[in-house]
């Protein structure tokens, strides 16, 4: 996400945090590069021309703060206002209005609707809510398909559109059927188009006044830049949206278009998706993004993230073995399955402070077939050889080295590791935190 964008904010920020004292001159000539930056990740001409004149005024002006040297000052005002840009904090869904409420999505085709709106059942049923999907899109008949297979498979109820029916009509009847079934929030999929065209338009006004939605979203596609906020105007123009889902941002996006959608139309971006699996949809913060693109890192995601996928009683059985060394392989292979629940190595490192405006540490190839390798050598092997390492003898190496396609090599080293991982938490919880010491390797 914004690799690009990153590495040269962070390296203009870095030189003048190099001078003792800022002078008019150097500024300029660090905003200019900064004005550069965002024309090449796509900002909006415009935005990137208020921007750097806005930050001009912060820097020269009386924003100073005596604990900060004028360096440090200028990061903490381009944070400041890149967050200002995207909308200061998160807004989230609304949600008020008669039960049962509607989500309205809308987009071209492409952008992500459908499987958007998966992603926000998920996230509104981890919110206590009871959602309902409505497949509206009547006109590509694999729309409503899609959707009624990822409703079976997130074990959502999902209202029985057919092809051929009136959208309208689709959306009138599901309010019925969610309450009957006991649903407080449809979450409804409206169709796209290839184009903005007034016929869509047209029917997406009429579902709007039909069902009087609580919130409308616009899904984006993040990797068509300038594309998306000129789409963004056209929707909003007809349907005041409420504001913009941006989806693909684990692609290569240059950010122009989270960059610039607040600041254009005026409407926030309230979630953003880093995936195509369900579960990656994050909230927009604005703030944390800001950081993210200074290279600052988004630590408090990365906690949220960690936080949704722990079992807290889970957490307490595992604390427990390692402190009685029962500590198992079959232990060893849940916990990574639950970091591999919390999406790809790779993004996740580029949330720590400093590492994704490191151009060396931003192309660690952090290797996600690894951990899917060990999976695959742990699960071929049996329930008793999961418990007591011990008895893999040779020939049972080999055994499971066929079973999982891995070399005998592979399961070698995974077995190494993970006795070595044992010594040392056997002498950890003999010695304390004294034991500590002599196993950090400075
Ligand atoms: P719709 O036509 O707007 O309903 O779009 P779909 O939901 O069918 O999505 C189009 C394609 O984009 C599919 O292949 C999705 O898997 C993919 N997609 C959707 N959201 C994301 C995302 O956040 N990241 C990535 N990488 N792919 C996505």
């Amino acid at each position: 996400m914004f690799d690009n964008l990153t590495e040269k904010l962070t390296s203009v920020l870095k030189d003048l945090r190099g001078h003792g004292k800022l002078t008019e001159s150097n500024i300029n000539s660090a905003l200019k590069e900064v004005r550069m930056a965002l024309l090449e990740a796509d900002v909006h001409y415009k935005v990137a021309k208020t921007f750097v004149a806005e930050i001009k005024e912060r820097a020269l002006g009386h924003e100073v703060m005596e604990s900060l040297t004028p360096g440090q000052q200028v990061v903490k005002i381009v944070n400041e206002a890149l967050t200002d840009l995207m909308g200061e904090s998160h807004e989230d869904l609304v949600l008020s209005g008669e039960n049962p409420v509607s989500v309205m999505l809308t987009g071209l085709q492409g952008s992500g609707k459908t499987t958007t709106a998966g992603k926000l059942a998920l996230y509104l049923r981890k919110r206590g809510r009871k959602p309902f999907l409505v497949p509206a899109d009547v006109y590509r008949p694999a729309a409503i398909d899609q959707l009624k297979k990822l409703a079976s498979q997130l074990d959502v109820p999902v209202f029985d559109s057919e092809v051929g029916m009136d959208p309208v009509d689709i959306c009138r009847s599901a309010r019925a059927a969610a309450q009957q079934r006991g649903c407080d929030t449809l979450i409804l999929d409206t169709a796209g188009r290839l184009h903005v065209d007034e016929e869509l338009m047209a029917e997406l006004v009429r579902i709007k006044a039909e069902v009087a939605p609580s919130d409308i979203l616009l899904v984006a596609d993040a990797m068509t830049g300038q594309d998306a906020v000129n789409i963004a105007q056209s929707f909003d123009g007809a349907l005041d949206l409420g504001g913009v889902v941006l989806t693909k941002m684990d692609g290569d996006a240059r950010g122009g278009a989270a960059l610039s959608i607040k600041a254009v139309t005026g409407k926030p971006i309230k979630f953003i998706g880093t995936g195509e699996k369900s579960s990656a949809l994050e909230p927009f913060h604005p703030d944390r993004m800001s950081s993210r693109i200074l290279g600052m890192g988004d630590t408090l995601t990365l906690i949220e993230k960690a936080t949704e996928m722990v079992d807290v009683k889970k957490a307490q059985d595992l604390e427990k073995k390692l402190r009685k060394n029962q500590f198992t392989l079959e232990d060893f292979r849940d916990q990574l399955v639950s970091i591999r629940k919390m999406g790809s190595l790779g993004d996740m490192l580029k949330m720590l402070p400093g590492v994704s405006g490191n151009k060396h540490l931003s192309n660690l190839d952090v290797d996600d077939r690894e951990i899917a390798r060990i999976e695959a050598i742990i699960n071929s092997m049996t329930a008793q050889e999961r418990q007591k390492h011990a008895i893999i003898n040779g020939s049972r190496r080999k055994r499971i080295a066929r079973g999982s396609g891995t070399s005998v090599q592979d399961v070698n080293k995974l077995l190494k590791n993970y006795t070595q991982m044992m010594k040392m938490m056997k002498k950890f919880n003999k010695g304390g935190m004294r034991s500590l010491k002599g196993m950090l390797p400075f």
